[in-house]
């Protein structure tokens, strides 16, 4: 009898070690498929768990190349160049996804009373952003582009699915809002091929699909603006959300020791030179933060939080040039200050 039992346990044991071994190895494999590749004129990062994930990353790239090619203002044929070459003398047809996203942007250039103004691409160009030849205009040239920058000018049609800027030269310029729309898109991908949990960072915009692997919310970096990259001065955890940061440390060049970033003031035609160096918004849909961060970043601390306030769903995290944080009530307690020098300012 003792045998037996001897033996007995001996099996329960084996039995109950190769479970551990076959839960421990299954739990192993759970691993992301991670690609990078470069559109949108940035580095841009996906991350899926789940069967198909390879293929809902392929897909998902090749959408943000479409997007790219459509609403590009550095591509010749692209539906944004030929809207520009347009301007004032006939509509152009566009597609579905390119009405939407200038609709969408159209939206926030209203509430944002100007600030975020996509016709802003001929003053953006005489500073030369985005491309060699970096300079500080003339004033004189910048009063007299400024003249042509007005969204007021630009003519939807519903019906025919055609955009018509009114004056000749005026330009539109999607750059401060697409990579919002191309991250939804990819969620949308994701989605339909059956991905529970994955991170999408398209050049800094982030947007979460359901949690981490582990079911623990994921952990959003909250870059510090006057750091190199990779440095936060805050963290956030959220489940399928979206963090987009406008901010004055990623594109900009240097004259005399005075900075020249890619923000511009559409009521000065120079960058923007509110209390405002770090502009996060956190929201459901990234186009939707992406519209809203650059024009928040103009506005200023005092603007920005009461529009802000007034937007159901929407959140913004705020850093000032003296290093104060500011956040609107739906964020409190929800973020950690990482960087130490900055202080917390739970009023305005
Ligand atoms: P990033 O492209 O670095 O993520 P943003 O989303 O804030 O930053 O967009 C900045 C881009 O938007 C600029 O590169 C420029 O093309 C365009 N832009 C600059 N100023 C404005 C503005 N006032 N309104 C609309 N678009 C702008
Ligand atoms: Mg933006």
């Amino acid at each position: 009898m003792l045998i037996i039992d001897n033996i007995l346990i001996i099996i329960i044991s084996l039995i109950f070690i190769i479970l551990i071994i076959i839960f421990t190895t299954r739990n192993n494999k759970k691993s992301y498929i991670v690609r990078e590749f470069y559109s949108l004129g940035t580095s841009n990062q996906l991350k899926a768990y789940g069967k198909k994930a390879s293929k809902a990353i392929e897909e998902s790239i090749i959408k943000v190349c479409e997007i790219d090619n459509k609403m590009s203002v550095f591509k010749n044929d692209s539906e944004i160049s030929k809207i520009n070459k347009n301007a004032g003398n006939k509509p152009q047809i566009v597609s579905n996804d390119t009405y939407y996203v200038i609709q969408k942007a159209i939206k926030y250039c209203t509430l944002s009373e100007g600030a975020f103004d996509i016709t802003i691409r001929p003053i953006v160009s005489l500073w030369g952003i985005g491309k060699e030849g970096q300079q500080v205009p003339s004033s004189n040239e910048i009063k007299e582009k400024l003249k042509i920058v007005n969204y007021k000018d630009i003519v939807l049609d519903k019906d025919d699915r055609s955009i018509f800027l009114k004056n000749k030269k005026q330009e539109i310029d999607v750059g401060g809002i697409a990579k919002g729309f191309a991250a939804d898109e990819v969620k949308n991908v994701m989605i339909k091929n059956g991905i529970k949990s994955a991170l999408i960072n398209l050049g800094g915009n982030i947007l979460t699909l359901g949690t981490k692997i582990d079911g623990t919310p994921w952990s959003v970096g909250i870059q510090d603006p006057f750091k190199t990259r990779g440095e936060f001065a805050l963290t956030i955890s959220v489940i399928n959300k979206s963090v987009v940061t406008s901010g004055n440390y990623e594109r900009y060049f240097e004259v005399e020791g005075k900075r020249f970033h890619h923000i511009i003031n559409p009521s000065t035609g120079y960058p923007s030179e509110s209390d405002i160096v770090g502009a996060t918004i956190i929201s459901d849909n990234s186009i939707d933060g992406d519209g809203l961060s650059t024009g928040v970043y103009i506005m200023g601390v005092e603007k920005s939080i009461k529009l802000i306030e007034e937007i159901e769903g929407v959140d913004a995290i705020l850093i000032t040039k003296s290093k104060e944080i500011y956040v609107t009530s739906g964020m409190e307690g929800k973020f950690t200050i990482t960087g130490q020098e900055f202080v917390y300012k739970n009023r305005i």
